[in-house]
C-alpha cells in the first residue's frame, strides 16, 4: 500500500504543554499525588501512559482528597470549579491551553461590553462547558433552532469552540446574520493549529483513495477532521490505532492518506503507517 502523510498532523502545542505539565507535576509531587480533573487530553493511549507514570484521574472535584494536587486539563474549567478547588485547599496545576484561556477571556469581555454572548459549539464538550462559566452564554450547534435559542437581542457577541472548522462556523454565522440584529461582533476564537491540520487533510484527500484519521473517538478536532474528509468525497475512517484497522478498509485501493488529530501522539501515527505500508 502506498501511504501519504498529511504535512500537518498530530500533537498541537496546547496538548504538548498539558502533557509536560502533567509529567512535571507527577515528578515533583510523586506518583498518586496528582489528580487530573477528567482526561488531560482526549487520547486514551496518552492518558494510559500518564496513569502508568502515576497520574490519577477523577471526574468529581469533591472526591479529591485535600492533600492532593489537582490538574486542570487542556480544555479548562469554569471559574467556579477553580474557586472550589482553592476553597478546598487543593494545590492547582493549570494546564488549560492558552487559546482556550483566550476564549474564556473574550467571553467575559464581550459580556462586560454589553453583548449577548453566543458560542458556536458542542454544549457537551468540556471546553464549552468551561468557557460558559465565565459569563452568561447561549450555546448553539448545528441542530439549534435559532429562533428559539436566540430571541431578538440588539447586540450579539459571537465566539466559537476552538476546534470547530472555519467552514462550519461561517455557515452558522451566515444563518445568524439573516436575522435582524442591530449589531453583531464576531471574535475569532478558532485554533489555527486545528485549521492547519484540517487544510492539510483536505489537500491530501485529493491525492489518495482512502483516508485514515487517527485519534480519540471522543476528540472533537479529530471527529471534525474526519467529517471534512468524508464530506470532500474521500472514503474516510476515523480510528484510534492500528488495532481497529481491518483489511476490508483498503480493498481495491492503492494509495492511503494518513492524518491525526491534535491529541494523537506521533508514535501512534508512525506505527500505523509502518504497518499499513506492509499491506
Ligand atoms: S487544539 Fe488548539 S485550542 Fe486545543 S489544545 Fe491544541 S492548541 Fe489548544
Amino acid at each position: 500500500m502506498k501511504v501519504k502523510l498529511a504535512t500537518s498532523r498530530g500533537f498541537c502545542f496546547g496538548v504538548e504543554d498539558a502533557i509536560e505539565l502533567a509529567e512535571a507535576a507527577v515528578a515533583t509531587h510523586g506518583p498518586g499525588k496528582v489528580v487530573a480533573l477528567g482526561p488531560v487530553i482526549h487520547n486514551k493511549q496518552v492518558v494510559g501512559k500518564l496513569e502508568q507514570a502515576g497520574l490519577n484521574q477523577s471526574g468529581d472535584l469533591e472526591t479529591i482528597e485535600p492533600d492532593k494536587v489537582v490538574l486542570i486539563r487542556s480544555h479548562g474549567a469554569t471559574p467556579q470549579t477553580m474557586q472550589r478547588a482553592a476553597d478546598r485547599g487543593l494545590a492547582i496545576v493549570d494546564a488549560t491551553c492558552v487559546l482556550v484561556k483566550r476564549a474564556q477571556d473574550v467571553v467575559m469581555q464581550l459580556h462586560e461590553e454589553g453583548y449577548h454572548v453566543v458560542m458556536i459549539g458542542d454544549p457537551n464538550h468540556p471546553e464549552v462547558k468551561g468557557v460558559i462559566g465565565y459569563a452568561p452564554v447561549t450555546v448553539i450547534d448545528e441542530g439549534s433552532d435559532l429562533e428559539a435559542a436566540l430571541p431578538y437581542k440588539e447586540r450579539l457577541g459571537i465566539v466559537a469552540q476552538t476546534t470547530h472548522s472555519p467552514e462550519h462556523v461561517a455557515q452558522m454565522i451566515a444563518k445568524i446574520l439573516c436575522r435582524p440584529y442591530r449589531e453583531v461582533k464576531i471574535v475569532n476564537t478558532l485554533c489555527l493549529e486545528v485549521t492547519r491540520r484540517q487544510e492539510a487533510a483536505l489537500a491530501l484527500c485529493g491525492e489518495v483513495d482512502v483516508m485514515f484519521v487517527l485519534g480519540g473517538l471522543n476528540s472533537a478536532n479529530t471527529r471534525e477532521m474526519a467529517r471534512l474528509c468524508q464530506e470532500a468525497g474521500t472514503q474516510t475512517y476515523h480510528i484510534e490505532t492500528w488495532e481497529q484497522f481491518e483489511p476490508r478498509m483498503i480493498a481495491g485501493k492503492t494509495t492511503a492518506g494518513v492524518t491525526a488529530g491534535a491529541s494523537t501522539p506521533e508514535w501512534v501515527i508512525q506505527e500505523f503507517v509502518e504497518k499499513l505500508e506492509t499491506m
